[in-house]
């Protein structure tokens, strides 16, 4: 269990795929500060059950991460409560669909703050103490949008894009400590922010639930399932391994084999 006395803070941890991260990261041991919007104990009590086994400590604090100030916040907490963030998991991320001519600019900005942004400001926040200790992880849930495009997706593909620019960056910076950067690229996960996409596929189309999962996913994935986030946990708890001490900048695509047609 590696990571027993280490701390990680998973942003965006009350859903979808930060939840489960976070429960993977827990059942090595991992302190979790979990992080987001909306109902946080329900998945306080999910990931403390993950790690009931090595007595883990978790906190929350909320911040929108839209916010410098409010990111600031959530670091010096992070100091505060635990002495250090060891493992950062930069997953928090919102999504718009619209083509770029009637792309809202107020959308765009909030999620390039949000979903790459945010990612810069956790990062330089982080590293000096990483440093100091000579180990840390950064693990930025980019997606296969940060590696190929779609229509109408300007601001997603182009965050995701970056954050995968950040992430080689970060990596060769630390190339030389115990430091280490990595970014996961995954495909469709069923996730609230999936589910919406799918009632609004089956309503556009007066199609069934189903019917539009199935289409989504015949679409673009060629194992014809979505990944879960607990094989995304699987994933960076890998890169947090001995295992994984010299995987530096590397972008790996989870996603029923997306980017390999
Ligand atoms: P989700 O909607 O289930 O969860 C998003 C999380 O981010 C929530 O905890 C929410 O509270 C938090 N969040 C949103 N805005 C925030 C803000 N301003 N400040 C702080 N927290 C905020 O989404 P998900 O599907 O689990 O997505 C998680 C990440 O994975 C995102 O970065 C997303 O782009 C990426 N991703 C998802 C999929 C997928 O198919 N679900 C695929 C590839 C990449």
């Amino acid at each position: 269990m590696h990571l027993k006395g280490k701390t990680a803070l998973v942003t965006g941890s009350t859903s979808g795929i930060g939840l489960g991260i976070a429960q993977v990261l827990a059942a090595q041991g991992a302190n979790i500060l979990v992080n987001g919007f909306g109902d946080a104990d329900a998945p306080r009590r999910a990931i403390e059950q993950a790690g009931q086994a090595h007595g883990i400590r978790t906190a929350y604090h909320g911040a929108d991460l839209s916010k410098v100030g409010e990111i600031e916040d959530l670091m010096a907490y992070a100091q505060k409560e635990f002495g250090r963030v060891d493992v950062l998991v930069n997953n928090a991320g919102i999504q718009h669909t619209a083509r770029i001519e009637d792309f809202p600019p107020e959308r765009w900005d909030a999620i390039i703050a949000i979903n790459l942004s945010s990612v810069f400001h956790t990062t330089r926040l982080a590293l000096p103490a990483m440093r100091q200790a000579n180990w840390g992880r950064i693990i930025n849930i980019a997606s296969v949008h940060g590696l190929v495009a779609s229509v109408e997706k300007s601001a997603y593909v182009a965050a995701k894009h970056g954050v995968v620019g950040l992430t080689k960056v970060t990596a060769l910076e630390t190339a030389t400590t115990g430091v280490t950067a990595n970014a996961i690229c995954p495909g469709w996960v069923l996730t609230p922010l999936v589910q919406k996409q799918i009632d609004a596929l089956a309503e556009k189309s007066g199609i069934s639930n189903e019917q539009a999962q199935a289409q989504l996913l015949g679409a673009k994935e060629p194992s014809l399932r979505f990944t879960t986030p607990q094989e995304l946990g699987e994933l960076a708890a890998f890169f947090c391994s001995p295992a994984g001490d010299n995987v530096r900048g590397v972008a790996w695509n989870m996603d029923g084999g997306w980017v390999a047609q």
